[in-house]
């Protein structure tokens, strides 16, 4: 690296990573980015400059919300020519909500996105904060023979993988281990050296125009199955008014009860323009809904197929479609289809 690299810009959106504990309360409670350079003298000593911008109050990504992604969306977009790539320090709770979302809203991304965070502050000794953040950097600014950026896309690195946003799921509240890529290889592991595994988005020499949109519709439901679930709820959920989409929570390669009240309820809803997406309550694996009779039924009466999606991205993109005014044919039809890599056809 030379001192002519481009820099990397860093945004703090806040998050356990730069969290300190109360003395009173024991709780954990944001701090500021100031306080949070202080334990990282480490920024000097890269060959490039590492700008920051921090979200004031920085905020528990429990609070994170379509205000906050359309605020990133705007920051990346402002200062896209500047930068090498970005690095968006985010809580880890609803981290994977925000980079699904970001992979729709930034299209046509050719620089690295990288959201990280951390199970520990960065104040305390056994801090996961340091490594992550160091390695994303690290990796932010990496690039090929040409020039060209190796992950030109959005990605959530952590404890030493690094993972397609859009495909990752929070799966442990304690382990250093948080995150996991159940339905797509890793872009990359730490080591001793970082090995790329040179999935990308789109050739090396392709370089598509950044295109960011700001337009989210929430009037989006998650609906979990479980054996015992009442008519009520269901009905309740689905008749909620203005609704326009719904992520279903369906059993095993897309499975759900045969009953005539759910399937009657779910047909009812379709034919009102209301989207439904099968995504699998399973971690790995995809839905297949010609595999059983219970499956097919779903598609009978309407239901979309959400492939090997996760929640996460399926809900996202639900809203990013139906912020842009699609009819619910066209939703229907662009939910089965790859937008960002977030599903396998
Ligand atoms: N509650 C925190 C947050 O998501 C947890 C974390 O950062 O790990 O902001």
């Amino acid at each position: 690296m030379t001192p002519q690299n481009p820099p990397i810009l860093l945004i703090y959106t806040g998050g356990t990573i730069g969290m300190i504990e109360n003395p009173e309360t024991g709780v954990l409670e944001n701090f500021s980015f100031e306080q949070l350079q202080k334990f990282l003298p480490e920024l000097q000593l890269y060959a490039f400059h590492i700008d920051s911008l921090q979200f004031d109050p920085p905020i528990d990504s429990s609070d994170m919300a379509p205000d906050a992604w359309r605020r990133l969306v705007h920051i990346i977009s402002e200062q896209y020519d500047r930068y090498a790539g970005f690095v968006i320090l985010h809580g880890t709770d609803t981290m994977a909500f925000t980079a699904s979302a970001l992979s729709f809203m930034l299209e046509g991304l050719d620089k690295p996105v990288i959201l990280t965070g951390s199970q520990l502050p960065i104040g305390v000794l056994r801090t996961d904060g340091k490594e992550n953040l160091l390695t994303s950097i690290e990796i932010a600014s990496a690039r090929d023979d040409n020039g060209a950026p190796l992950v030109p896309e959005v990605s959530i690195f952590f404890e030493n993988h690094l993972m397609r946003g859009n495909r990752t799921t929070k799966i442990n509240a304690d382990n250093f281990n948080a995150f996991r890529s159940f339905n797509f290889p890793v872009l990359a592991k730490a080591g001793i050296h970082i090995k790329y595994n040179n999935l990308r988005l789109h050739p090396a020499d392709v370089h598509p125009q950044l295109k960011p949109h700001y337009l989210l519709d929430t009037n989006v439901a998650i609906l979990k199955l479980f054996p015992g679930i009442q008519e009520n709820v269901v009905t309740g959920i689905l008749g909620i008014e203005g609704l326009k989409g719904v992520v279903l929570e369906t059993y095993g390669s897309g499975n759900a009860p045969r009953k005539e009240w759910f399937l009657n309820c779910l047909q009812r809803a379709c034919r009102s323009g209301i989207v439904v997406v099968n995504v699998t309550q399973c971690n790995a694996g995809t839905v297949e809904m010609e595999r059983y009779e219970t499956g097919y039924r779903l598609q009978e009466v309407g239901v979309v197929c959400g492939y090997d999606s996760t929640t996460e991205s399926a809900v996202t993109k639900l809203m990013f479609l139906l912020g842009h005014g699609y009819t619910p044919e066209e939703v229907r039809q662009r939910m089965v289809q790859s937008l960002a890599g977030e599903i396998t056809l």
